[in-house]
């Protein structure tokens, strides 16, 4: 009798999925009509977000604000996941599949700039800023979670969505951590969103212009004394830094050109008539693949301990950041290519392409506006080259994964720095972010609504992309996510950019708050 009463139920649950396939393309218009009718929340988002500008693991306030309107709207919350405090976990729904939505939120230092405003000028002189954009992907997120909310509530829909943010994505210190602490494994698919000019999306290496890395800091450790009366009774810290840093520039000749390492010195010592007792420099070593990243840490810490040996210092490391190079899903980069063509590039006002130009004209980049057309799906690139990196390549050898490319920038800009920050709380980055939520809702009711699309994208993780690579972490047992960073700079700041938070209640827009004309550009002579 049981299993008849089962056997009958299975047979609706099938039944009722195919008839939800069936009426696919009908759910899909009405995420998208959903979305737009989200339009002011999500502007509210990418504006207020803008107006927090917080550093990579001090995203509080990005946190009480995106947590209260996730709880206001019924979504479970797991808080201080993986032992990280700005870290949490949304979830809405319930059995499987379970689709997870990321997106970075963290920002710049020194890239405080006013929106809508083509030329260099900070809203608050030093203070951090969005001058990379992140302050749009939880727009793109939310608003698609909360329009996917309604449909599976509405229409019965089964499974999961999950959101995660991407703590302090701009020092790669949290993905790796996520994965340790098992946050992905109950996860079918994960769509990840970043800001960018173009409306894109890639599956393998895609053009092949990313690398892994590991980001080490180095501390040397010395002994003071007068520099000038005793100075043979001091070690110099700072010496075992400019040795290490002068030994890895001669091995840079040796390494293989798809390297790339860079540092800063944190500390180099307090005056010169002290033999500088602590001194530290902080690498990032990057590579295409886990082996040669793994080679590049081993090579740091030989050639930091050869410069504490000459030196008579001792050196000791901290793993503050690490990241597999990404790879990228191809059932799930060609569903959401459809999503793409089909919503296609916003409709850019006068106003958005004069700002787009003046700003390109300002900084000396190529005069081309804003992007009109959507990118087609290209064949992963032959040769890696390598370039910058980003944590989620972590999660993307865990799960069969992709990362959404949405227009919410202006083109060629440089990346990491003020340019980046002038579209960012304007009609750009709005209407971006809009496109951006319905790609993302249209693709995860793909995944949603054909449980044999999903075995298709695992099909393609299993066979192809892990088929001869395992995953790894960079983390040893040891390591702990890097919290206490950022902490001094924040507080430096914090009492100055409360001024200018964005309050919706008294304004439509955070342009309208600051009282800038859009856009403002140099009068041409
Ligand atoms: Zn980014």
């Amino acid at each position: 009798m049981r299993r008849t009463c089962l056997l009958v139920l299975m047979l609706c649950v099938a039944q009722a999925l195919s008839a939800q396939q069936q009426n696919l393309p009908g759910l899909k218009q009405e995420a998208a009509t959903e979305v737009d009718k989200l339009q002011t929340l999500t502007q509210q988002m990418v504006d207020e977000i803008f107006s927090f500008s917080e550093l990579g693991f001090q995203e509080f306030e990005t946190l009480r604000y995106l947590t209260g309107i996730l709880e206001k709207n019924g979504f479970h919350m797991e808080r201080e996941v993986a032992g990280i405090p700005t870290a949490w976990v949304a979830s809405y729904g319930s059995g499987k599949p379970v689709i997870a939505f990321i997106t970075d939120i963290d920002c710049i230092p020194r890239a405080s700039q006013k929106p809508g405003v083509a030329y260099h000028d900070p809203l608050i002189e030093g203070a951090p800023g969005h001058g990379e954009g992140h302050n749009s992907g939880m727009a793109v997120n939310v608003t698609a979670a909360l329009a996917l909310k309604k449909l599976m509530a509405e229409h019965h829909l089964a499974g999961t969505i999950k959101i995660f943010p991407g703590v302090a994505e701009e020092l790669l210190g949290t993905k790796a951590f996520y994965v340790r602490a098992g946050l992905f494994r109950d996860v079918d698919i994960v769509l990840g969103s970043h800001v960018s000019s173009d409306f894109s999306t890639s599956y393998a290496t895609g053009n092949g212009r990313t690398s892994g890395l590991v980001s080490v800091q180095y501390f040397f450790h010395g002994k003071a004394a007068h520099a000038a009366m005793a100075p043979w009774e001091g070690r110099s810290a700072l010496d075992a830094v400019e040795l290490m840093d002068t030994g890895w520039d001669f091995r840079r000749e040796h390494l293989r050109p798809a390297q790339r390492s860079h540092r800063v010195i944190i500390s180099g010592g307090d005056q010169p008539n002290v033999v500088p007792s602590e001194a530290a420099v902080w690498y990032y070593f990057r590579e295409l693949d886990y082996s040669h990243i793994k080679g590049l840490y081993d090579l740091g810490n030989s050639i930091a301990d050869s410069a504490a040996k000459m030196t008579g210092t001792t050196v000791d490391h901290k793993l503050v950041g690490s990241a597999w190079p990404a790879f990228f899903n191809k059932t799930i980069a060609e569903a959401q290519q459809k999503n793409i063509e089909a919503v296609g590039m916003p409709k850019w006002s006068d106003a958005d392409q004069t700002l787009a130009k003046a700003l390109q004209k300002e900084i000396g980049t190529k005069v081309e506006g804003l992007a009109e057309k959507v990118e087609p799906l290209s064949e992963p690139a032959k040769e890696q080259t390598g370039g910058p990196s980003d944590d989620l390549g972590d999660i993307s050898w865990n799960v069969p994964m992709t990362y959404l490319f949405y227009p919410a920038n202006i083109p060629n800009l440089p990346g990491h720095s003020w340019p980046n920050a002038v579209a960012m709380a304007t009609p750009i980055a709005h209407k971006g972010s809009t496109a951006g939520a319905k790609v993302q809702a249209l693709t995860a009711l793909d995944f949603l609504l054909q449980p044999q699309l999903v075995q298709q994208a695992w099909d393609y993780f299993r066979t192809v992309q892990t088929k001869d690579i395992h995953y790894s972490s960079f983390l040893g047992p040891e390591d702990k996510p890097a919290i206490e960073m950022n902490k001094e700079k924040m507080e430096k700041f914090l009492p100055q950019l409360k001024k200018f938070y964005y309050d919706p209640s008294r304004y439509k827009s955070y342009l309208e708050q600051l009282g800038i004309q859009y856009p403002t550009v140099k009068t041409q002579p």
